[in-house]
């Protein structure tokens, strides 16, 4: 769906502000910090949570308050409180972990990078060799990395220019991607990859997730011609950085990431006519509410709302209460 570009009023001082929909939270992240909840009501206080439960500083925050503790390692839980695996994934290895020190395990992985991690697997039992499309060092590939069980039949790739050159051994082959890459990107690899490899296995569509895609098309809809585009999300969060980058490569003349009103720089407003607002997969709706209602106390705004798809996906609780 191609939207028409902002219409900036004759009057100077009004900013037109484009809202990208859908944005912010999915069903992932959605169940990820409810299962954090859950947990704390099952449980009380502390909970303690293998790395933050999603990329965003606000919800960690808010979480950590209600008596969620973040830990990068499993040496950190002690023995008699629950651990709760964060939405991005973990390797086998930690499973195996928490399983051998018998801590109780509430497994929040979005079911769509689970997915990825099945395939995996598969593909690996079949005895293809994996190419992950992905970010080293993000969790997520950390995780799906870790579905080799020698940690050695998986080669990451992150440009079009590695996936034209990595040599791999002489097996069959199979690809799978990190669930929040930009789409476009994305493509241009595969497309190295099956020209080199003909016969290389691999999902229908690219592994990434409905949401990222979706977030992504609303945003290329809606940063066309506007001079500032705001992505409300965390530094870390992968899904938000791709936004604005999408922003950029859509026509917007400058894109910025922010954590919300409170640290954003409103003089990148000042000089502005229209400007588009969208938030990562891992952010608050409250944050794009305060961000607006700021910006409404500082200059007269006109909202236009530009969706590009509808939402209803919900993903089954990953802890089930006792009642
Ligand atoms: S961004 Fe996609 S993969 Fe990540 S939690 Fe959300 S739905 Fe799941």
């Amino acid at each position: 769906m191609t939207a028409p570009r902002p219409q900036a009023t004759d009057d100077l001082s009004i900013l037109t502000v484009r809202l990208a929909s859908p944005r912010g939270f999915c069903a992932g992240v959605e169940r990820a910090i409810r299962t954090v909840e859950d947990t704390l009501s099952q449980y009380g206080r502390p909970v303690f949570v293998r790395h933050e439960i999603v990329h965003n500083v606000h919800v960690v925050s808010r979480l950590a308050a209600m008596g969620a503790v973040f830990v990068e390692s499993l040496d950190e839980v002690p023995s008699d409180r629950p651990v709760v695996f964060s939405a991005h994934g973990a390797p086998i290895s930690a499973h195996q972990k928490a399983d051998s020190r018998h801590l109780v395990k509430i497994d929040a992985t979005c079911p769509l990078v689970l997915k990825v991690h099945n395939q995996t697997r598969r593909h690996i039992a079949a005895g293809r060799h994996v190419i992950l499309i992905g970010h080293a060092g993000h969790p997520e590939v950390i995780g799906t990395m870790g579905q080799a069980p020698d940690g050695g039949s998986i080669t990451l790739i992150e440009t079009e220019d590695e996936a034209s050159k990595v040599s791999l051994p002489d097996a069959p082959l199979a690809y799978v991607t990190q669930t929040t890459l930009s789409v476009d990107e994305t493509r241009g690899i595969i497309d190295v990859l099956k020209s080199r490899f003909p016969d290389i296995a691999g999902p229908a569509k690219e592994d990434i997730c409905y949401a990222t895609s979706n977030r992504q098309a609303a945003v290329k809809a809606t940063a066309p011609g506007t001079d500032l585009f705001v992505v409300i999300g965390s530094e870390t969060s992968s899904n938000s950085v791709r936004l604005v980058e999408t922003a950029l490569a859509a026509g917007s003349a400058k894109a910025v990431l922010t954590d919300g009103a409170d640290s954003f720089d409103w003089s990148l407003c000042d000089a502005a006519r229209s400007i588009g607002v969208s938030a990562g997969a891992s952010a608050p709706e409250e944050l794009v509410e305060a961000f607006l209602t700021t910006l409404a106390k500082k200059r007269p705004i006109k909202i236009e709302s530009v969706e590009t798809a509808k939402e209803n996906i919900v993903f089954k609780p990953a802890l089930r209460l006792a009642s």
